[in-house]
């Protein structure tokens, strides 16, 4: 789905694109609201009377609501705002290790989650999936709208074929029997993707004003989500954006996902983090078995070790970031995943690695933390249901 460009959106003025201007509209509440209907106006050069009928539409379809403004002495301002009473979406973050089931509501807040183990017989994932999700469904009274899912594999634009590799699980009927089980559309990307998509529609203010931006999600491998123009690049058959396989040197901490220590994945994931502090520390009593979240924990507390695991992921983040820039160019990255919380720990690596890396002349990408939280793939779930509603051009 396409994000609308409202610096360059040209106002349409003819019936049959009445389409883009409720779009437009509807887009200028997400983003700036609450924000008045003179506002909207004025900033968009839509006619007064134009504006107050599609916020109108937009109010009798339920995705805007009236607000009261802070007054300034007379009557308070009326504004326009999303309306976030309801949960209307259901987002499946499907890991590794573990499910999350989540609802939200309009912008994106989580209201409700649940989550569970992933087990590796697809059956048994499938059916939790689809009770938690009718257990949702039930609560909220048929305000749900759609199921997104995103998973750590591939899947083709259809959302028809996947394939993830951990377990590997092949060609499954997930989507349709997700759909067939609780009556609701279900839409299917991988993590990436997904987390990329989450950015565009959900992330930082700074990223609103950015079109073209690669999301790095830093787990227990590490994926790519490419954007261009405000859309998130799939490539042949939705396989674009596997940088985590690309070869950056030799005899990695582990091996990635496909059982080769030559990939970035296996340099710069948690996994290798946790090897990388696992080899320092060999000979410290109680330190063999730590997860990622105690590692960073550790590293923000000053344990040496734990410091020097996580700084020499860091530079091996930089080394694939600074292939990314010299190829790609993007006006920024962005890292997501649990990775960010050590962000005070590993930017300076990845930022000098890149510096160092990188030939003068090239524009300068920001390199910078993503702000959608520990779980930016389960926002990316949620944003495959949400975008949708405000994409500029409907796609069927
Ligand atoms: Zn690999």
């Amino acid at each position: 789905m396409r994000r609308i460009d409202l610096k360059r959106a040209n106002v349409a003025r003819s019936n049959t694109i009445r389409n883009i201007n409720r779009q437009i509209v509807l887009n200028y509440v997400r983003e700036r609201g609450p924000i008045s209907r003179a506002e909207i106006a004025h900033e968009t050069a839509l006619q007064r009377s134009t504006v107050s009928l599609i916020v109108e539409q937009l109010r009798v379809d339920g995705l805007i609501e009236e607000v009261s403004g802070e007054s300034t002495g007379g009557r308070p301002p009326v504004l326009l705002s999303l309306r976030t009473a309801d949960a209307v979406a259901i987002g499946v973050d499907l890991g590794t290790t573990r499910t999350i089931v989540a609802t939200s509501d309009l912008a994106g807040r989580v209201l409700d989650q649940e989550q569970f183990e992933t087990n590796p017989n697809s059956a048994k994932t499938i059916q939790a999936i689809i009770d938690c999700s009718q257990r949702f469904i039930r609560r909220n009274n048929g305000t749900i709208e759609g199921i997104g899912v995103s998973l750590p594999g591939l899947v083709d634009p259809e959302g028809k074929e996947l394939f993830i590799p951990t377990f590997n699980w092949r060609d499954l009927p997930l989507a349709s029997e997700i759909s067939e089980a609780t009556g609701l559309p279900v839409t299917m990307d991988n993590d990436a993707n997904a987390a990329a998509q989450a950015e565009l529609w959900f992330g930082r203010p700074e990223i609103r004003e950015v079109r073209d931006f690669i999301l790095v999600l830093v787990e227990t491998g590490v994926g790519t989500g490419i954007v261009f123009d405000g859309q998130v690049y799939r490539g042949e058959n939705g396989a674009a954006g596997e940088f985590g396989h690309m070869t950056i040197g030799q005899g990695a901490p582990v091996a990635c996902a496909s059982g080769s220590r030559e990939c970035w994945e296996a340099f710069a994931s948690e996994r290798s983090a946790l090897a990388r502090f696992k080899d320092l520390s060999s000979g410290r009593n109680g330190k063999s078995m730590t997860s990622f979240g105690d590692l960073i924990d550790m590293a923000l507390r000053s344990d040496g070790a734990a410091r020097t695991a996580l700084k020499e992921t860091g530079h091996y983040l930089g080394i694939g970031i600074a292939n990314l820039i010299r190829g790609l160019a993007p006006q920024a990255v962005i890292v997501g995943g649990p990775i960010v919380r050590a962000w005070p720990v590993i930017s300076t690596d990845i930022q000098k690695t890149v510096e160092a890396t990188i030939c003068r002349g090239l524009p300068s990408t920001q390199i910078i933390a993503s702000t959608l939280g520990p779980e930016p793939t389960l926002m990316g779930a949620l944003s495959l249901v949400l975008a949708s509603k405000f994409a500029s051009i409907p796609v069927t």
